[in-house]
């Protein structure tokens, strides 16, 4: 079983919308949705939600009344200014650091799991999905996003799968990290704008840094050519593969608004280009065994 990860380094990029479309053509595969912190995959897929499981992101600090002496210790070594001078604890503030119940001499304070979120395991028309939902101001997202992976590895193992399609969150950091953690290839989404350009640069130290193998599709590579020259030279002196170009259309606004992939849309040129890069990818998976 092979596990692709679609990212992007910058937001806006097309990465879910690529995600949702390779879902539509590759077969046999479990859908991931990685971008816990602003999920919208389903908004194409429409799962059907099967399993609800609960996510304990942070545990947070109780405090036993019973047991508090009003010593202040806790308070005064608390960095996160979590504890109210009655002794009970903002939950908002606090970051589970665990620094309270070691230093509290009557033992008063324990640390407790605090459930921040749910994982879905759901079936889709195009196979089974695994997604999730963070509650609102909680953290931790990177963990969720390792929960969503195992419960999809879980799932693929089951239904014997051939491949796991991630749709990873934005940016460089730890939740981009979890999406790609185990991945046999990346698929990074760009676009020729500065930021995407910035961007891109950052997301490829990351995979280099993982040793995860990479390739590149430019989205809207029409807005600014001379910035597409740009990523396909950039690209060539790192040996990353440029897998296709897809030019600025309004097919991906129009299929989206109709709740459809680009590819069950229509065909048209915009969809040819995406099989295209689903068989360079395809091909790259193989290559990979
Ligand atoms: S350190 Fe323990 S005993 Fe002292 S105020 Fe905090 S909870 Fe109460
Ligand atoms: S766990 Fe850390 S952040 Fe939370 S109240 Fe205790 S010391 Fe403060």
């Amino acid at each position: 079983m092979k596990q692709l990860v679609i990212i992007s380094g910058k937001g806006g990029t097309g990465k879910t919308t690529i995600t949702a479309a390779i879902a539509s053509m590759a077969e046999n595969a479990i859908i991931a949705d990685c971008d816990v912190d602003a999920p919208n995959l389903h908004l194409v897929l429409e799962p059907e939600i099967i399993e609800t499981s609960d996510f304990y992101g942070m545990d947070i600090a109780h405090i036993d009344t019973e047991k508090c002496t009003g010593c202040n210790v806790c308070i005064e070594n608390c960095n996160f200014d979590a504890i109210h001078t009655d002794h009970s604890i903002n939950s908002c503030k606090c970051e589970g650091c665990g620094v309270c119940e070691y230093v509290c001499p009557e033992n008063a304070i324990k640390m407790i799991n605090n459930p921040s979120g749910s994982v879905f395991d759901s079936m889709t028309r195009y196979g089974p999905m695994v997604h999730a939902e963070l509650m609102i101001g909680e953290e931790a997202s990177g963990k969720l996003v390792t929960a969503v992976k195992e419960h999809a590895v879980s799932l693929a193992n089951e239904k014997e799968a051939e491949l796991i399609i991630c749709d990873g969150p934005p940016g460089t950091g730890c939740p981009v990290i979890a999406a790609i953690t185990g991945a046999d290839l990346a698929l990074i989404v760009t676009e020729p704008s500065l930021s995407g350009i910035h961007d891109l640069e950052r997301i490829i130290q990351v995979t280099d840094h993982f040793r995860i193998p990479a390739i590149v599709c430019i989205n809207k590579y029409n807005i600014n050519e001379g910035n597409t020259k740009q990523i396909e030279s950039s690209c060539e002196e790192n040996g990353i593969m440029v897998a296709g170009k897809l030019p600025y259309d309004t097919v991906p606004n129009k299929a989206m608004i109709g709740k459809k992939t680009i590819i069950e849309y229509e065909d048209n040129e915009f969809s040819e280009k995406l099989r295209n890069i689903w068989r360079t990818v395809r091909s790259e998976l193989c290559e990979g065994q």
